[in-house]
């Protein structure tokens, strides 16, 4: 049987890069998956008709992470429409990076809201549903732990506050069995990081001297997701090809 089989999940940002990845991970797992999207609906909806295509339960709901109700009733709507909810991934991200000179505080607020408030709020939600033993990811990134290049406070910030929350998730929500974690993810090839010039520097950066890939990073999504991973909680756990080696 799958590790999987029977477990429902939901996954925000599930339309392209590592959220895509995660979403057809945890569907080839044996989980049903709802995941959200804000801009790419026919790339969401796609991916949703692909999975049940190949004999998987998949759901795409529209919701802007920078609105964290919309996050609440798309969880809430995930866990009606397939029963139950056992997995929750925080996955939506955006990254605006500028100089310090230039950098605008509706930026500093749309990455806060989108990368750090509506994690909060969408695990509120999840909570409420979530049978014991279940499992809450965020994807954070390696830049909480090292900057690396100027422009990236704001950015940098939002990861280390995701980081920060899921210690105190993990008291929050350990007496029931709910294990919580970051995962950070190294520089990973997606639409986010997808400039060739950016790719050469950073792979000066990388022990392993290439980027890592949308599916090694939902590989340890999955991991993480399963029985297997059930005395993990409360850690920010670094994948990164070495770029902190
Ligand atoms: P992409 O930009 O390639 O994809 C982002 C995904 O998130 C899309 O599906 C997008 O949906 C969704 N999304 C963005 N904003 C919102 C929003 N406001 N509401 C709902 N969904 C939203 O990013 P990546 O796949 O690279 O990044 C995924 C996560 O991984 C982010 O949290 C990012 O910070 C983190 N990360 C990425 C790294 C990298 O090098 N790529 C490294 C470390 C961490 P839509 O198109 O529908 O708007």
């Amino acid at each position: 049987t799958k590790p999987l089989e029977g477990k429902v999940a939901i996954v925000t940002g599930g339309s392209r890069g590592i959220g895509a990845a995660i979403v057809r991970r945890l569907a080839m797992d044996g989980a049903s998956v709802a995941f959200t999207f804000a801009n790419s609906k026919e790339k969401a909806e796609a991916i949703a008709a692909d999975i049940e295509a190949k004999g998987g339960k998949a759901l795409a709901i529209h919701a802007d992470s920078a609105d964290a109700a919309a996050v609440q009733r798309a969880v809430d709507t995930a866990a009606s429409h397939f029963g139950a909810l056992d997995i929750l991934v925080n996955n939506a991200g955006i990254l605006l990076l500028d100089s310090l000179e230039a950098f605008r505080l509706e930026d500093f607020d749309r990455m806060f809201a989108v990368n750090v408030r509506a994690v909060f709020a969408g695990t509120q939600a999840a909570a409420k549903h979530m049978h014991d033993g279940g499992r809450v990811i965020t994807i954070g990134s390696v830049v909480a732990e090292r900057s690396g290049f100027p422009t990236s406070a704001v950015y940098s910030m939002s990861k280390g506050a995701v980081a920060a929350m899921t210690r105190g998730l993990a008291r929050d929500l350990g007496p029931r069995g709910i294990t919580v974690n970051t995962i950070q993810p190294g520089p990973t090839v997606t639409d986010m990081n997808s400039d060739p010039h950016s790719h050469e520097m950073l792979k000066g950066l990388m022990a392993l001297g290439r980027l890592g890939e949308d599916r090694e990073i939902a590989s340890f999504a999955a991991y993480l997701a399963s029985p297997e991973a059930s005395f993990i909680t409360g850690a920010s756990l670094t994948i990164d090809g070495g770029y902190l080696a």
